[in-house]
């Protein structure tokens, strides 16, 4: 029988389409590739009896000729999407056992259109980190290793559960979401492709807010097309999200393909750090020859405000981060520890509920909105979001159709080899990503080819605000000049 894990999603439509294959037997071809893997620590809650329900369910109407466009694909979901009576805890002590009795908004677009849920991917808890290792679960691992080693490495966070699942060949898909760049940076460290769609674009409604003007949801998949496949079912307008977007949701795979002949690719100079790899200099200029072989022309444009995104990011995401977490109160979620007064319950929950991370976020974004420092950071840091906006909106004006960057400044790192003396070594793994987020726009990481190490590693394109669809049909022209990478199978 053909190989069922390696396919991608638009094979394995095509198989069940021809009824090559039932979603049932994918569905079990999976469940067993997830329990093989779980030295991988990807899936924080298998639901083997809900996948096998959901499948059987989706089988029955692709034999009537019914099911939508992902019927019978079998999912992962990043456990910060609430999934109707499926534990859900953003991989934080506070939530405990939370179950919750609604299901987001997104997840319930993918269920409509057919897909099938194989359990829950571990995070960052509250999706706060950029390697997976501030989950109250553990840390994920890589399924790719450096060539000639067996250190175990990162998968890149906070979506790190979503990318190396996916790249593992454990599930066909996976939802993850991206505040800072939790979806591009995973995608760039296991060789998978990461979309963060403009903001608006897919509702936020039941997914655990972290830093809610900078969050979206975006898909995790093999390849370009999978990822475009995926975006369809996942964006669109939502009521109860008054910040998503009333706009219809276009046939993102019709843009896999489509000429890019003309179109005009900028080149920010302020990408290009100091002490960038030179590995990642080369792959950043092999990129804009591919694109520039296709028929796109290169553009050298500036972002003068880059050099700021890092430092007002990290003061706008943790001053909502602490106002969106102060519900975990020990009342209405999950854990609670006593304590002789509410205050002291409060207290004593908060400390034991939130891992380091997540409580450094809280004191951090209480500082800044606190009321004699408000002004000189959170004020100062929204006024500098406007500039950067601003810097894309420039480039955008002067006929600019997409910005070609690199997504990280490095491959996978080990684990604990990061962060331990100093988070902001951690935090500068966002360098390329979080200008996105401040300015609203989509983007999309690309695997592009691999370093001296054998590590793979990705490039990013950003878009014009809800113009996903260039990002599709440039991504695609990187995908096929650099080939499709795959880990070797060691877990
Ligand atoms: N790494 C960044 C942070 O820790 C971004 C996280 C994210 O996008 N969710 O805030």
């Amino acid at each position: 029988m053909t190989d069922l894990i390696s396919m991608t999603i638009a094979e394995a439509r095509n198989g069940l389409a021809n009824k090559s294959f039932t979603s049932l037997e994918l569905t079990d071809a999976h469940l067993a590739a997830i329990e093989a893997a779980r030295a991988l620590n990807a899936f924080v809650l298998e639901t083997p009896d809900k996948a096998r329900a959901m499948a059987r369910a989706i089988d029955a109407k692709i034999a009537k000729g019914e099911g939508g466009p992902l019927a019978g694909i079998p999912l992962g979901i990043k456990d910060l999407f609430a999934t109707k009576d499926v534990r859900t805890t953003a991989c934080s002590k506070i939530l405990g056992n939370f179950v919750p009795p609604y299901e987001s908004t997104v997840t319930s677009q993918l269920w409509r259109d057919g897909a099938v849920m194989l359990g829950k991917l571990n995070n960052d808890e509250f999706a706060m980190g950029s390697s997976n290792e501030t989950s109250c679960f553990g840390p994920v691992v890589n399924p790719w290793r450096r060539e000639g080693s067996n250190t175990t490495l990162v998968p890149g966070g906070s979506s790190g559960g979503s990318a190396s699942a996916v790249a593992a060949l454990l599930c066909m898909g996976a939802t993850a979401t991206d505040t800072g760049g939790s979806i591009r940076q995973p995608a760039a460290f296991t060789a998978t492709v990461g979309v963060k769609p403009t903001y608006g674009r897919c509702s936020r409604w039941g997914i655990v807010a972290f830093a809610s003007s900078l969050d979206q949801a975006g898909p995790i998949a093999r390849t370009v097309r999978d990822s475009a496949i995926l975006m369809r079912s996942m964006a669109g307008h939502d009521p109860k999200d008054t910040t998503s977007v009333d706009r219809a949701v276009p046939d993102y795979e019709a843009a896999i393909g489509k000429s890019v002949k003309g179109m005009k690719i900028g080149i920010p100079r302020e990408y290009r750090l100091d002490g960038m790899p030179a590995e990642v200099e080369k792959l950043w200029t092999e990129g804009a020859a591919w694109l520039k072989a296709a028929g796109a022309e290169l553009v050298e444009i500036s972002l003068p405000h880059t050099k700021y995104a890092l430092p007002a990011y990290y003061i706008v995401a943790p001053a909502e981060a602490s106002s969106n977490l102060a519900r975990y109160d020990g009342v209405r979620y999950g854990l609670r520890v006593p304590g002789g007064s509410i205050g002291e319950m409060y207290e004593n929950t908060r400390a034991e509920g939130f891992g380091d991370e997540v409580r450094r976020r809280v004191m951090i974004g209480t500082y800044v909105l606190s009321a004699g420092y408000y002004d000189a950071y959170y004020l100062r840091a929204q006024k500098v979001r406007t500039l950067i906006k601003k810097d894309f909106e420039d480039c955008f004006a002067k006929g600019v159709n997409a910005i070609l960057t690199p997504a990280t400044p490095s491959a996978a790192f080990g684990i604990g080899e990061k962060g331990g003396a100093d988070p902001v070594e951690m935090y500068l793994n966002d360098i390329f990503t979080v200008t996105v987020n401040m300015a609203g726009l989509p983007g999309i990481a690309v695997p592009a080819g691999k370093d001296t190490q054998g590590l793979p590693l990705g490039l990013q394109l950003i878009g014009r605000p809800f113009d996903e669809e260039t990002l599709f049909s440039l991504g695609e022209v990187v995908e096929q000049a650099a080939g499709r990478f795959t880990p070797e199978r060691w877990w």
